[in-house]
């Protein structure tokens, strides 16, 4: 079974149609290549067909191309890579390039046969580059549809010409937020923005293709950059309205990507370059830059954590073999903002909601967050009446825990308190079923400890949101020593029906997703105190794509909950605790009343209105900056190497059991340099030999919370890379 077929009508149109069978939505491998390119030369060479319409059978057109395949096509490619991609890629666009000319006579541009694309639905990367090729874009006024290139999202661009189809036809300053920022259209929005040509009835729009079609003469069919005298839209680059797109494109680009991410330059580059000759020469171009992006091992790590293994473990690659564990009612208890965030997002992905807190005011409180969330939404016209009325339906905010009774799941989300949440336990499990299964979403105590509130430590499972629970991507799902199975299982299918990304790891101080991030801001606070430049710290840390400098961070989590964790950390480790140099200033600080943001002063200052300024210039009065300062490579090294060697700990000690884990949960949950794929991918970018050599220089420099870890040491010695190692392990799972 092919994924294209061809039906030629006895009106003379021949109707290309797509379909996947394995699939819900089409993706693009090779061979569909082929087999489109076969149907299109066919129907071109037929007297009898006067025009063709390309569409799906399914409800939408295309979700994209498969980049399981892009990196196939760089492993197959042997020795040298490079050439095989640019000439796979190169290929792809002859086959888009052929739809396009559709037999037209290259100096006439007469005799072609009309093309127009019908697209039912969702739209995505080439599922919307191969409308681009074609005369004419039909789209059926489906609003829920997407239609977009958002290759910009994994670390790459739209390389199958879509990025200077795209730029030719808008012009660089209307396809700018298009293709750099990956925006995505319901139908009627991408015909605002230019991008299809019709918005039609869903029930018309093979009928509509179709007339356009039959209609069609041969002026309707040039595409403008193949006619004479084609003029870039807005002005191309030596034009001076065209000048100034590229050069403000261009602070934009950096600004935004601070120079990490290779596939925005590339991008702008390819179009900047390709704006200057004729549109032939101008698909070899993006070809070499599409190439050059995928050789950057850069975004072959944001392919493989942010597409294929994200969507790996959405798809439950560590799921325990069990039952389907679908949550039909959740109860939440503690109602306050983390509760009220989980019953949002439950009750939007449809589950029943018992939603608990110990008084009625508290409960309503947490519902009434929902109601703000959906009265926005209806502001934006993204949300009906009827929506919200059916989603808050689902909620029942109540005192009564006796309201528990039908729950197959509890999240706890009271107060972290070990006394407060054993007793919620005990309360709970008094009512609920023998079968449910008990989460609690506490962020620094121990599972295994509060499991042994519990009746039954086998249900007993961590389920640790991020704030803010709707904007948030990853949970972390934490097993105690007791966790069986059926647990694990229940929490991954609660978090696949809420539509985030899971991780699962084992119970440890922290976690995994805090037990790094505590060192990366433990290392700003400490360089303070060391005496470097504070807006060295946090520059550094931007310019190796951390989302907020540390200092930023703890403005934004708060000083007060700095300082919590650090005594807490303290009483535990004992002697042990290595961090009272991190204390003095954060203590400090809190002395001083700067708790961060909440009290509108922190590291930084911030105006009445609560907007941040400059750092705060007390700090540098109390910690006076040191003549020399070190370099902005040895500050990100500093940075950087904390919150790895972390995540190298995490996985010798067993918290972590799947690399992939480690660099998906990283960026997702807390922003990890999106660039180098994650804390694992990039020890493999740098090597391991290196990351061990400039780990003993740290130590040497900095103590021994730099230490090699052993395992990165062996693996040094030997020329491992993680993925090497263990990411055949990872696949295999
Ligand atoms: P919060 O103070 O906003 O909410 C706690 C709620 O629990 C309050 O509404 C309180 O009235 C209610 N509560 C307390 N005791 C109760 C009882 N016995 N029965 C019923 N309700 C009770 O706190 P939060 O920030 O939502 O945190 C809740 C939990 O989530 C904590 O364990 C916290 O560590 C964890 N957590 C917080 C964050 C965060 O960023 N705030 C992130 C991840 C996890």
């Amino acid at each position: 079974m092919t994924d294209f077929t061809m039906e030629k009508g006895a009106d003379g149109v021949a109707v290309i149609t797509w379909d996947v069978q394995s699939k819900s939505m089409n993706v693009m491998n090779q061979q569909g290549f082929e087999d489109l390119d076969a149907h299109v030369q066919d129907a071109l060479a037929d007297e009898a067909v006067k025009g063709i319409v390309i569409t799906s059978a399914k409800d939408s057109f295309a979700g994209g191309m498969d980049l399981n395949i892009i990196a196939k096509m760089k492993e197959s490619a042997g020795d040298d890579p490079a050439k095989g991609l640019f000439e796979g890629v190169m290929e792809m666009h002859g086959v888009l390039r052929r739809i396009e000319r559709a037999g037209m006579d290259p100096k006439t541009n007469k005799g072609g046969k009309p093309i127009a694309a019908a697209l039912p639905g969702t739209a995505l990367g080439i599922g919307l580059e191969i409308p681009l090729a074609c005369h004419r874009i039909f789209a059926a006024d489906n609003p829920k549809a997407k239609i977009g290139l958002p290759e910009i999202m994994v670390g790459i661009f739209p390389g199958a010409g879509g990025t200077m189809r795209l730029s030719r036809k808008l012009g660089a300053m209307q396809a700018s937020p298009l293709l750099l920022e990956g925006k995505l259209n319901d139908p009627k929005k991408a015909k605002m923005a230019g991008v299809v040509d019709e918005v039609v009835p869903a029930d018309e729009l093979l009928d509509r293709a179709k007339e356009w079609v039959l209609n069609a003469g041969d002026a309707d069919i040039v595409k403008p950059w193949d006619a004479k005298g084609y003029k870039m839209p807005g002005g191309a680059p030596y034009h001076p309205a065209g000048f100034m797109t590229f050069v403000g494109a261009s602070a934009m680009v950096n600004g935004k990507t601070m120079g990490v991410y290779p596939a925005a330059k590339a991008l702008l580059s390819a179009v900047y370059e390709g704006a200057l000759v004729p549109f032939d020469t101008a698909l070899k171009i993006e070809a070499r830059w599409f190439t050059n992006v995928l050789m950057n091992p850069s975004s072959s790590a944001m392919i493989r954590s942010l597409f294929i293994n994200k969507e790996a473990l959405e798809k439950g690659a560590n799921r325990p073999a069990v039952d389907d564990q679908k949550v039909k009612q959740v109860g939440i208890i503690g109602a306050g903002m983390m509760g009220a965030g989980i019953a949002l997002v439950s009750a939007l992905a449809g589950i029943k909601v018992v939603l608990i807190d110990s008084t009625q005011e508290a409960a309503d409180k947490g519902k009434a967050y929902t109601e703000a969330h959906l009265d926005k939404g209806i502001a934006r016209k993204k949300v009906t009446e009827e929506k919200k009325e059916a989603v808050l339906g689902l909620i029942n905010a109540t005192t009564d825990y006796d309201a528990l009774k039908g729950c197959d799941l509890i999240v706890e989300a009271v107060f972290e308190d070990m006394g407060v949440k054993a007793e919620v336990t005990k309360k709970v499990e008094a009512v609920v079923g023998e079968d449910c299964i008990f989460a609690t979403n506490t962020s620094t105590l121990p599972i295994s400890e509060l499991a042994k509130a519990s009746a039954r430590p086998e249900q007993f499972i961590g389920i640790h949101f991020f704030s803010p629970v709707d904007k948030m991507l990853l949970v972390e799902i934490i097993k105690g020593q007791k966790t069986e199975d059926r647990a694990v299982a229940k929490a991954l299918d609660f978090v696949r029906q809420i539509r985030k990304t899971p991780i699962v790891v084992n119970d440890a101080r922290f976690f995994y997703a805090n037990r790094c991030i505590i060192p990366y801001i433990n290392e700003g606070i400490r360089m303070v105190k060391e005496g470097v430049e504070p807006a060295l710290i946090e520059n550094a840390a931007k310019l190796v794509g951390m989302p907020l400098g540390p200092l930023q961070l703890v403005d934004e989590t708060s000083v007060d909950l700095g300082v919590k964790i650090a005594k807490a950390t303290r009483a535990a480790m004992g002697d042990a605790y290595p961090d009272g140099e991190v204390d003095e200033v954060l203590f400090w600080m809190a002395d001083e009343g700067r708790l961060g943001r909440k009290a509108n002063a922190g590291f930084y200052s911030y105006d009445e209105k609560g907007k941040r300024g400059l750092l705060w210039e007390g700090l540098e009065a109390k910690y006076p900056v040191a003549d020399e300062q070190p370099s902005l490579v040895e500050v990100q090294h500093r940075l950087l190497f904390a919150q790895v060697l972390e995540g190298v700990r995490a996985l010798e000690d067993g918290v972590l059991e799947d690399i992939r884990e480690g660099d998906v949960g990283a960026i997702l949950g807390w922003g990890f340099a999106p660039w180098s794929g994650g804390p694992f991918s990039w020890l493999d970018i740098i090597g391991t030999p290196y990351a061990a050599e400039r780990c003993d220089q740290l130590t040497e420099a900095y103590g021994d919370r730099f230490k090699t870890p052993d395992l990165l040491r062996e693996m040094a010695a030997k020329g491992q890379s993680f993925y090497g190692r263990f990411g055949k392990k990872a696949q295999a799972a």
